[in-house]
């Protein structure tokens, strides 16, 4: 199990000090973000930046120069955005599945996911290594069950990847078979 530690807005010096204590990956949400970071910290190189946030096209080409790994995959355009600039060094991906179906979040239907699976996979330049979700700000427990959704798709699709559980529910994502959580306030505090 890999713990991404969500760095998205934490200035630089936090992100400094979980590296001299041994943390390597960091998950950003915003491209330009992500890309100044990296620049920043290019003196570190074993570090694995975790672009873990929506995107646009025209910004796809900060993300394929730094990532280790992209975890919100759910349209074709990006896909073949990111991986024509990185047909060298195939770019990890998450597909990310909404899963509730709530309209105010991004990502694909539990319905949708197989059809954008078959049409990525096909792309150059990305492996499609799992899936992701975010669920919905209720209970932790109530979390359980999308969790169990996505691995039950992930598993449908043969895919091994879990990236799911953040702050709020990353217990309950680990019960139920995360592979990587994505973690921010819990080891940063508060977003400034
Ligand atoms: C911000 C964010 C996280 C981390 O959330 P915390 O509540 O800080 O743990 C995880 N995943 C995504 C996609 C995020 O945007």
């Amino acid at each position: 199990m890999t713990l991404v530690a969500v760095s998205k807005l934490q200035p630089l010096d936090r992100i400094q000090q979980a590296v001299a204590a041994g943390h390597r990956d960091f998950g950003e949400n915003y491209a330009q973000e992500l890309r100044d970071k990296a620049a920043a910290l290019t003196s570190v190189s074993d570090l694995r930046w975790h672009a873990i946030g929506p995107l646009q096209t025209n910004k796809a080409k900060y993300v394929a120069k730094v990532a280790h790994a992209f975890h919100a995959l759910d349209r074709l355009e990006i896909a073949e955005a990111l991986g024509g600039r990185r047909t060298a060094n195939p770019l990890p991906c998450y597909l990310e599945v909404n899963v509730v179906g709530e309209a105010s979040k991004t990502g694909v239907s539990l319905t949708e996911v197989d059809a954008l699976f078959s049409r990525v996979r096909e792309v150059p330049g990305l492996r499609v290594v799992g899936l992701m979700t975010m669920p919905p700000l209720e209970e932790p427990e109530a979390c359980r069950a999308p969790f169990r959704a996505l691995r039950e798709a992930a598993a449908r699709l043969g895919l091994t990847g879990l990236s799911m559980g953040t702050t709020h529910d990353f217990e309950v994502a680990i019960e139920e078979g995360a592979t990587i959580v994505r973690v921010g306030r819990s080891i940063f505090g508060d977003r400034p």
